[in-house]
């Protein structure tokens, strides 16, 4: 089958490939002339594992291609998806400026008739909006022409894109009242076969639906993260461990173990933006969205969390320290920094006078570009510098403080970082290690609701 994905972000080019690694054809738009111009040369330019060798071996193939050309994209597919960003507006709705764009560039440019899927996370009625941009538009030129607008939200994981993408939980289809809900079920079955065939994993609803489905489900995992940090803040205050709770409730099937870690707060490009656009949805309509607004608020405060701790520790007065920080990502396996905790401590970090020397597997990039003006790098008295290594991240470090859950942080050397730092004192934001044995190795360690800490 042909499919036009428009936006080759995380979202479009995970599923660009995955499409085409089943054999559909798949043209992919972007506005971003560099961007393409890189894909042209094989340059991958996000990080998700196993996303490079997909891309390329299917582009060798024939099987996609890219392009600036939006007439070129929407001539070619029968399925047009659309999977561009959604950032949140200034008052924390979603900004559908993107998405409406490429509806009226769908609708100038479209020949035969089409079925576009909003791939992006769309607020509840975008479907109709986007709908009736592209009726409008086809009724000052062809009103003959007939297309569908579908509503089928992406669930995939970054840092796990790929396999989320190969193979789904379940892939939601919400159909338009009045559209042709057989006739739709019966491409996207077509579609989706290649990812279907162990069992049904197609769950066909309306389109307001699948559009709240979305939602609710970012909405539940970020609520899981504020509740568990929420015991955590309690635990650290009542002298209990947060770590024994998780086992604790875990255990319990209907509670399970997934998704219930304490931390120093979830970022990233969807959870932030999507709890925003829920409660502007519910106050809209005149409900108050009384649970959402605490999720979001918890964890604003928990992104302080590590800051108050070094604060603390250093008796109110952060000038002149220098921070190791390890992990900048929001979470591992991506190179993504947006709304990542290590931002947050980061610029509090500065603005207390502090310094940072900082290591990340794959996000080091993405840090360079994103605060250039900070990083001279080498120099050693800039706010930030960006190390090749974990370890020379610590040398002469006053503090080394852990943002991310990278595998490769697991089990340091911890002799190693005692002789780099000045003084033995981690930080840890994501509770890898014990805080008996740190003691027992001689450390002072602040974790996550480890009732120790101050
Ligand atoms: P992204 O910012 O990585 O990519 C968006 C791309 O769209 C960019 O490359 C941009 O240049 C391009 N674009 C903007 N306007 C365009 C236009 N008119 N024509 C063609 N391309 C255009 O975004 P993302 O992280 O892939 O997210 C996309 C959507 O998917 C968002 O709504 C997001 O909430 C949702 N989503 C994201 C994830 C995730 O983990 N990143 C997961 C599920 C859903």
């Amino acid at each position: 089958m042909k499919v036009t994905v428009f936006g080759i972000g995380y979202v479009g080019l995970v599923q660009a490939a995955v499409l085409s690694e089943v054999g559909h054809d798949v043209c992919c738009v972007d506005v971003d002339a560099d961007r393409i111009e890189s894909l042209k040369q094989g340059n991958i330019p996000i990080y998700e594992p196993g996303l490079a060798p997909l891309v390329r071996s299917n582009f060798e193939a024939g099987r996609i291609t890219f392009t600036t050309s939006a007439e070129e994209g929407v001539n070619f597919g029968d399925f047009q998806f659309i999977a561009v960003g959604t950032p949140p507006d200034e008052d924390g709705s979603a900004d559908l400026k993107y998405v409406l764009t490429v509806a009226h560039t769908i609708a100038e440019h479209m020949q035969s008739p089409k079925i576009i899927v909003d791939k992006s996370t769309v607020p509840v009625g975008t479907a109709d909006k986007v709908a009736e941009v592209i009726a409008s538009h086809l009724a000052t030129r062809d009103s003959s022409l007939t297309f569908n607008v579908v509503s089928n939200p992406e669930f995939l994981k970054e840092g796990a894109a790929v396999s989320d993408c190969m193979r789904p939980d379940r892939i939601v289809v919400g159909v338009r009242p009045g559209d042709d809900a057989d006739a739709i079920e019966d491409r996207f079955r077509e579609l989706y076969a290649p990812f279907n065939r162990n069992r049904d994993r197609i769950i066909f609803m309306d389109a307001r639906s699948a559009e709240l489905t979305k939602y609710a489900a970012n909405c539940m995992l970020a609520t899981k993260v504020s509740f568990m940090n929420e015991m955590a803040n309690i635990a650290e205050k009542v002298g209990a461990d947060i770590e024994h709770v998780r086992h604790g409730i875990g255990s319990d099937e209907r509670i399970g173990y997934h998704f219930i870690y304490p931390g120093c707060g979830y970022g990233g490009s969807c959870f932030p933006k999507d709890v925003q656009a829920l409660g502007h949805t519910a106050e809209v309509i005149g409900y108050q969205p009384q649970l959402l607004q605490a999720v979001e608020a918890i964890n604003n405060r928990q992104k302080q969390k590590l800051a108050t701790y070094l604060e603390t520790h250093f008796n109110n007065d952060l000038t002149g320290k220098t921070i190791a920080l390890w992990g900048l990502s929001f979470k591992p396996k991506t190179d993504d920094m947006r709304e990542a905790p290590s931002r947050v401590l980061m610029e509090t970090l500065w603005a207390k006078g502090a310094r940072v020397q900082a290591y990340d597997p794959e996000a080091m990039e993405e840090c360079q570009r994103l605060y250039a003006e900070y990083c001279h790098s080498r120099d050693g008295g800039s706010p930030l510098s960006l190390m090749g290594t974990k370890e020379a991240a610590l040398q002469n470090a006053d503090a080394l403080v852990i943002c991310t859950e990278w595998q490769n942080f697991k089990a340091p050397d911890f002799d190693a970082i005692k002789a780099a730092l000045k003084q033995p004192v981690i930080f840890d934001g994501r509770n890898l290690f014990d805080p008996e044995r740190m003691r027992a190795k001689g450390f002072a360690y602040y974790g996550i609701g480890r009732g120790e800490s101050v």
